[in-house]
């Protein structure tokens, strides 16, 4: 289906046309109607499918139809990350070009004074993570009683990410007769409670790819003790020399460590996690996308600001707690039919998690031992008595989240 079938402004089809998005995706074809037809939506839909043009088209097509001489905001979208921000915003503006409409973003980690100015100038598109928004919100600098769209863009992070509270001071700002789209790569209960609070009578829109591995990946699985996993992963990257590996851990503190040890084997490595500035998030993106940076060390939150179209290497330092997430991360390579590789270090310990992965995959991933690095098995830890590998999941995951930390 081509963009031309929509009833979307002159101006966007032809900023269409020069990015050569010949037709549009599935979440696209299902979307674009629905919410220019001002229903409320939700979509079950992760990143890569093209979901920020499945909103962004619509409402700028809807701004563009009604000029808005006042410039108040009218479209708000919500994100977990900065980096996610900046890419919504990035996306807005490109497919926006030409047009009258101003979008600003807004988000934590930098100062606030320069988002204060350009809202001043008025703005029709709001772009913003939830702490950032309630601090202008509260100093004023924000009004949201002209709204008439709400996003919400991964909404499962969000919660994952204990914004659960902002979001319903938020609610308490903006007004309620509004349309109202939620995008979220995955439902669970407490996301369907949300969205009961959140929509009205929504239409649903589910694609069904969101756990299939392209067939363009090839899926590499190694057994190695977890004191050996950087020295293999050193060894793989110089002697093959590999350029461009994107290396997943579940904390901030293994990606910090694993980049240094790295660093020392002669690889130059960089980590991007939350705790990091803005500035120095910028520039180990900038670096690692001109290959000036070999190696980047990402915890799956903060990687999913990262698009890079053809990344040719993803590795999970350690296998995600969400197995979903093992898609999501090896997702990043063998994009547009290009080939890539997805290899997966798995110490003994590991190994359930690898078995909730092939669950969700539906598909067997065999352990392989590297010459070399074969596990020991004579030095296996006793399994620790009295948790369950759902409470130690729970705890770890609590354990890497600032706010439920501070929480309790
Ligand atoms: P998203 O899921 O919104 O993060 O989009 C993933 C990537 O797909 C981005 O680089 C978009 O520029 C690109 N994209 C989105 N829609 C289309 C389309 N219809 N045709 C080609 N590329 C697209």
């Amino acid at each position: 289906m081509t963009f031309s079938s929509f009833s979307l402004d002159k101006i966007l089809l032809k900023n269409l046309d020069t990015l050569e998005y010949e037709k549009a995706t599935e979440i696209q074809q299902q979307a674009i109607p629905l919410i220019l037809a001002n229903n409320d939506v939700m979509a079950r839909a992760k990143t890569g499918t093209g979901k920020t043009a499945a909103f962004a088209l619509p409402i700028l097509s809807k701004i563009v139809a009604v000029p808005n001489c006042q410039k108040s905001v009218s479209a708000l979208v919500l994100a977990p990350t900065r980096e996610l921000v900046q890419q919504i915003h990035k996306s807005f503006i490109k497919y926006g070009k030409g047009t009258e409409v101003q979008v600003t973003a807004v988000y934590g980690g930098v100062s606030i004074n320069p988002q204060i100015s350009s809202l001043k100038a008025g703005t029709d598109v709001l772009i913003a993570t939830p702490g950032r928004l309630l601090d202008l919100i509260f100093n004023k600098h924000i009004d949201l009683s002209t709204l008439s769209t709400l996003v919400f863009d991964e909404a499962d992070r969000m919660l994952d990410l204990g914004f659960k509270a902002e979001i319903e001071r938020i609610m308490a700002c903006v007004p309620e007769s509004r349309q109202t789209l939620l995008f979220s790569a995955t439902f669970d209960d407490s996301l369907y409670k949300l969205s009961k609070t959140l929509l009205k009578h929504p239409k649903t829109v589910t694609i069904n790819e969101s756990n299939v591995v392209a067939e363009t990946v090839e899926q590499l699985v190694y057994a190695v003790d977890l004191d050996r996993k950087r020295e293999l992963l050193s060894y793989l990257i110089g002697s093959k020399n590999w350029q461009q590996v994107l290396i997943f851990t579940r904390t901030k503190q293994t990606a910090d460590a694993l980049a240094k040890e790295m660093c020392k084997d002669g690889i130059k490595t960089q980590s991007l996690h939350g705790d990091k500035s803005q500035g120095a998030r910028d520039k180990a993106l900038a670096e690692f996308k001109s290959g000036k940076v070999r190696a980047l060390v990402a915890t799956d939150v903060a990687a999913r600001g990262i698009d890079i179209v053809d990344l040719p290497y993803v590795v999970n330092y350690e296998l995600p707690y969400v197995a979903e997430d093992y898609v999501h991360r090896i997702g990043r390579t063998g994009r547009a039919g290009k080939s890539g590789l997805a290899l997966s270090l798995v110490s003994v310990k590991e190994e359930w998690l690898l078995t909730a992965i092939e669950k969700v995959i539906d598909e067997r991933l065999l352990q392989q031992w590297l010459p070399g690095y074969e596990p020991d098995l004579t030095k296996v830890e006793p399994a620790k008595r009295g948790i369950s590998k759902q409470k130690a999941r729970k705890q770890a995951l609590d354990k890497n989240n600032p706010r439920k930390r501070r929480r309790r």
